[in-house]
């Protein structure tokens, strides 16, 4: 789907009060249980409407939601529900996919924040992007997974460099990010220093919710079933 279509679907979910249905109310979400969010995301799939750009409402607000500072929520959780800004996964690298803890982006403390160097790649969605939340390792601690933190990076920088990874299909959706010196400043790393990798795997376990869309493969059974019904081939039916 074109970004502005994107865009324009989650205002009108956002609209409806449904673009956060796992959020607190405290933070605009509907406060639902788990059973009622099952029910929605289940509908919702089954009516084949289009899934919402997770990297924000889903992804990053989940980790703001549990170990961000209240100031982060007060800035962030409005933009992502209203897709005001667009977000990135900034993990994976060259050399850390699926030893994703041997990560070498680094970022060097200096004065009130944090200049980043090194690269990411496959991103997704880059090419579009204001913002990235990312694992950056922030101190040379000999266990690798207690060096890592979560930052919140402004893309619209000097020293971002985006550049297209065109797939063997010929569509453009994944990137390699380039950081020279880009900064971060304390108050745009979620949590504590140190700790990104425990937010990662959380991170992580939100993002899988949903991802089997079961709604959505009931809908495509039902409709195999309409097209088949009563129909035989070689005698048998189809
Ligand atoms: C379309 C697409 C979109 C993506 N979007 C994003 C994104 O937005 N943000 C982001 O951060 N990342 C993204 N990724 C990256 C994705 O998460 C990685 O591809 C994934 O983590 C695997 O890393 P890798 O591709 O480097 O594979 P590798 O780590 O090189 O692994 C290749 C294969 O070797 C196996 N393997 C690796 N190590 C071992 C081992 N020690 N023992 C046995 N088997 C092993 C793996 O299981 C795998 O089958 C995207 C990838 C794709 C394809």
């Amino acid at each position: 789907m074109p970004k502005a279509m994107v865009v324009d679907w989650q205002r009108i979910l956002n609209g409806q009060g449904w673009a956060t249905p796992r959020w607190p109310r405290e933070w605009g979400g509907p406060g639902w249980s788990a059973n009622q969010i099952y029910i929605f995301t289940e509908e919702y799939q089954r009516a084949c409407a289009p899934d919402p750009m997770a990297f924000g409402v889903v992804m990053a607000a989940s980790v703001i939601l549990r170990f961000g500072s209240g100031a982060q929520k007060r800035r962030f959780l409005p933009r992502f529900a209203n897709l005001d800004g667009w977000w990135f996964q900034g993990f994976s690298e060259p050399d850390a996919g699926a030893d994703l803890v041997s990560l070498s982006t680094r970022a060097t403390r200096d004065g009130d924040g944090w200049p980043i160097n090194d690269q990411k790649t496959w991103t997704s969605c880059a090419h579009y992007a204001d913002w990235m939340f990312a694992l950056v390792r922030t101190s040379r601690e000999e266990r690798k997974h207690a060096s890592i933190s979560f930052m919140l990076i402004d893309m619209k920088q000097s020293g971002v460099v985006v550049r297209p990874i065109i797939r063997i299909d010929g569509a453009h959706e994944v990137n390699e990010v380039f950081l020279d010196d880009v900064y971060v400043p304390d108050e745009n790393v979620v949590g504590t220093v140190g700790k990104g990798w425990s937010y990662a795997k959380f991170l992580l376990g939100n993002e899988r919710f949903g991802m089997a869309r079961i709604g959505l493969h009931q809908a495509h059974l039902a409709e195999v079933r309409r097209l088949t019904q009563g129909r035989l081939r070689n005698g048998r039916p189809l």
